[in-house]
C-alpha cells in the first residue's frame, strides 16, 4: 500500500484540528493511503514519519509566516498558523532531501517555494494588481475560476497536457520569485505564476489551484493525484529510497 503523508490544516477549532476531506479523497481515488500528520515541531518524529510514508502531499490553509522568506509581515498579510510552519517546514525540507515525491497545493506551493528559497506576494490585490481576480471564495470550489497555460516540455504537461486549463482560484498570495532551481509550469493570463516544479527531484509539483475541490467533476484534475500516487509507487520501488 502507497502511504502519503498529508499535512492537516493547522487550524484546531476548540479540541479539533481541521483537514478537508476532498484531499483524502484525492489520494483515496488514485489508490494511495493518506496518512495525517499530527501537529509536532520534534525534529525526531517528523524524521520517522517521512521515512515510512513515500510521498507528501502540502495542502491548502492560511499564509505562510513572512520571516520564512526574509520579510515583514505587512497588515496585508493573513493569518498565520505558526504551529503549522513548525511542521511543514521540516517534512517538507525531509521530503526533498529523501527525493521522495510532493504534490503541493496553494498554500502548499507557496510554503514549497518558500523552503525551496523563493518568495511571495503577502496579498495580491495590493502587491500584484487586479488584473485577474484570484482570491474568488464566492465562485463554486469545484468549478474553473480562471484558464491557465501549462507550459509544454514540464511535469505538469505530462500529466493533465500542455496548453490551456480551467482552475479554480482560492488565493489571496501567490509566488513572487522562484527558488533556485524551481521551474514555473503554469501561469494565469494576468503573468501570475500558478504552477512550479523542481526538476532536481523525480517528482515536486506544486499547484496554486486547489485540484482536490475539482477532481470529482474533472478528471483531468484528478489526474495530479493518480500521477503523484504513481511516483511515491515508483519511489518505493528504487532501492535505498
Ligand atoms: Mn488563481
Amino acid at each position: 500500500m502507497i502511504l502519503v503523508g498529508v499535512v492537516p490544516s493547522g487550524i484546531v477549532e476548540q479540541t479539533r484540528l481541521l483537514i478537508n476531506q476532498t484531499y483524502l479523497d484525492g489520494v483515496f481515488r488514485a489508490g494511495g493511503l493518506p496518512v495525517l500528520f499530527p501537529l509536532t515541531a520534534d525534529q525526531n518524529e517528523l524524521r520517522s514519519l517521512m521515512n515510512r510514508v513515500d510521498g507528501l502531499l502540502l495542502t491548502g490553509g492560511e499564509d505562510v509566516e513572512p520571516a520564512l522568506y526574509g520579510e515583514e509581515k505587512l497588515p496585508c498579510c493573513g493569518k498565520c498558523t505558526p504551529e503549522r510552519d513548525a511542521l511543514e517546514v521540516p517534512v517538507c525540507s525531509l521530503a526533498l532531501e529523501l527525493r521522495k515525491p510532493v504534490l503541493a497545493i496553494c498554500r502548499g506551493v507557496q510554503l514549497l517555494n518558500c523552503v525551496l528559497g523563493g518568495t511571495l506576494y503577502q496579498d495580491l490585490d495590493t502587491q500584484f494588481g487586479k488584473a485577474l481576480r484570484h482570491p474568488c471564495f464566492d465562485a463554486p470550489a469545484m468549478d474553473p475560476a480562471h484558464e491557465v497555460q501549462v507550459l509544454p516540455d514540464t511535469l505538469l504537461a505530462s500529466v493533465v497536457g500542455a496548453g490551456a486549463l480551467g482552475v479554480n482560484s482560492r488565493h489571496h498570495q501567490g509566488i513572487k520569485t522562484l527558488g533556485p532551481g524551481v521551474v514555473m509550469s503554469a501561469q494565469a493570463p494576468d503573468g501570475l505564476i500558478e504552477a512550479i516544479e523542481y526538476p532536481e527531484n523525480p517528482f515536486v509539483l506544486g499547484v496554486q489551484w486547489h485540484p482536490e475541490a475539482m477532481a470529482a467533476h474533472h478528471p483531468v484534475q484528478q489526474h495530479l493525484f493518480n500521477a503523484f500516487v504513481r511516483a511515491c509507487e515508483n519511489g518505493k520501488s528504487v532501492p535505498g529510497i
